[in-house]
């Protein structure tokens, strides 16, 4: 398919949201379809379906913009959300219930 043939190429974009934003396919843990990271990229699972891809990178592009705003940050050890702390370790990430994640499923209605 077009789109995951761009993602292979680490073109952007994939959608319209994802503007300039590196995509970059990698093999990511099990269960995880994707990462926003800090310097602007997105990771992607390479084995996300194309519709997968698109729905995770919408999912993401929400996370870029928290962090650009100042909202979201995170470090290896906690994830931090307007100024408090989030121990990864006692965290299901990607859960709706964490405001970062409730956010982005509102903005783009599907569960990632
Ligand atoms: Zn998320």
């Amino acid at each position: 398919m077009e789109e995951a043939k761009r993602v292979e190429n680490r073109v952007s974009p994939i959608t319209q949201n994802a503007k300039s934003r590196p995509i970059i396919k990698k093999d990511l843990e099990p269960g995880i379809m994707a990462e926003a990271n800090k310097d602007g990229s997105t990771y992607v699972s390479k084995d996300a379906s194309p519709a997968q891809m698109k729905d995770a990178i919408d999912h993401e592009e929400v996370h870029h913009k928290q962090m650009e705003r100042g909202d979201l940050d995170y470090d290896d050890d906690n994830v931090i959300w307007k100024g408090k702390k989030f121990s990864r370790a006692k965290m299901n990430e990607g859960a709706q219930k964490l405001p970062w994640e409730a956010e982005a499923y509102k903005k783009t209605k599907k569960s990632k």
